[in-house]
């Protein structure tokens, strides 16, 4: 007889685009850091859905919100105020410590958001001539699938088939203060970057990078934007992750844990001499700021500060760091990160030990095919990853 996870994934295979290359596991319920198949099996999972389930699955504060707000009121479209969104607007503001903020869904959309508020106002503010504005960005850098986010991609993969890009992009090394410097023109309106590369396999900038290269922008009239998606909300010990060399970026965008794992929200948060460059009928969506996501979203927030989830990361990413260290296997590259944000390099492919991994009870996704990255929900406990640590010495040592 066939199981229903067979089921599902022949199902799944049959109708589906063939755009990702999952485990072949099922997932049909989830508490905490644990999920669980349809016939039971039980795995801890260490990709927190990239990092948007940094809460735990089904935050029984968040699920509360959302049944609450499920019950008076879903979507209004922006044609009408909600009763949610000017609480969460200063939520996020307050959290951010700026004074605009634009709500979206995913994190591709608040990326389109924020390059588009960055080529007005180089054009409005900046004063470039129409049409030439230009946008650096880094190598390795991932920031979604839209047209926009593939255009600022330098991974031929995820632009193949799919030109003409959107000009006015350039790229650098990523972490390459020169390149940088040699990159900004009088038409440059920004800078975006992840503090931390997530996609790329966990790749932390060389310390004093982030102040360098935000000092730079600030001297050139250039936009400082921290794709905080990944790598924000507490993931990598901090709030956000730029907070590692005390910077403040001119704007930033959020996603992922702003839902909670619950419900897509995604915004990009600056101050008004830049995202007051919209104007009504210059942006928008039809779902952004909906109370759903808004009442989930502050809900999530919450327990990030109430649960000291940013803190919980750098004590427990430490101890994590540090348990990983001290296995020893030539195969182990290298293994770096920041709180619960972590990546290890192998010398060989990181597939079959994730299929390993997984049949220990362990779900690990490779990244860039030789990282394994270990990012659980911050609610994870110290036994907890200490029973993650054996399963990756059964499987590493
Ligand atoms: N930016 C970063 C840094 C990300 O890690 C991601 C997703 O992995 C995105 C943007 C895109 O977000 P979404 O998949 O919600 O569109």
């Amino acid at each position: 007889t066939t199981s229903k996870t067979t089921e599902i994934i022949e199902q799944t295979q049959k109708y589906g685009a063939n755009n990702y290359y999952p485990l072949p596991i099922v997932i049909s319920k989830a508490e905490g850091v644990w999920v669980e198949s349809p016939e039971g099996t039980r795995y801890m999972d260490m990709l927190s859905a990239y990092s948007a389930v940094n809460q735990g699955h089904r935050h029984p504060k968040i699920i509360q919100a959302l049944k609450d707000q499920a019950d008076k009121v879903t979507l209004t479209s922006r044609a009408f105020h909600n009763d949610q969104l000017g609480t969460w607007y200063e939520k996020v503001c307050k959290i951010t410590n700026k004074n605009m903020a634009l709500p979206m869904n995913t994190g591709a959309e608040a990326v389109e958001t924020a390059l588009k508020a960055a080529r007005r106002w180089g054009y409005d503010v900046k004063g470039i001539a129409e049409n030439q504005a230009e946008i650096i960005a880094c190598n390795g850098n991932f920031h979604g699938r839209t047209m926009g986010a593939v255009s600022l991609s330098s991974d031929p993969e995820y632009k193949r088939g799919f030109g003409p890009m959107l000009p006015g992009i350039k790229l650098i090394p990523y972490g390459d203060l020169e390149a940088l410097k040699a990159a900004i023109t009088p038409n440059t309106a920004a800078f975006l970057l992840e503090p931390i590369q997530g996609e790329a396999g966990i790749i932390v900038p060389p310390a004093g990078f982030l102040k360098a290269a935000s000092d730079l922008c600030k001297e050139n009239n250039v936009l400082f934007i921290c794709d905080e998606i990944q790598a924000g909300l507490g993931r990598t010990g901090k709030m956000f992750a730029y907070e590692w060399e005390g910077i403040e970026p001119d704007m930033l965008i959020l996603g992922k844990a702003l839902g909670g794992g619950v419900f897509p929200i995604s915004c990009v948060v600056a101050n008004s001499d830049i995202l007051g460059v919209f104007n009504p009928g210059s942006h928008g969506s039809t779902f952004g700021g909906n109370p759903l996501a808004c009442a989930v979203s502050i809900a999530a927030l919450e327990v990030i500060e109430e649960e000291k989830l940013a803190e919980r990361s750098l004590e427990l990413g430490n101890y994590f760091l540090e348990q990983l260290r001290a296995i020893n296997n030539p195969a182990i590259k290298e293994i770096r990160g920041k709180g619960l944000f972590i990546g290890v390099e192998l010398t060989e492919e990181a597939r079959p030990y994730c299929e390993q991994l997984k049949d220990k009870g362990l779900l690990c996704k490779e990244t860039h095919d030789t990282v394994i990255r270990l990012a659980p929900p911050l609610i994870i406990t110290k036994e907890e990853i200490d029973w993650a640590v054996e399963k990756i010495k059964e499987v590493l040592a």
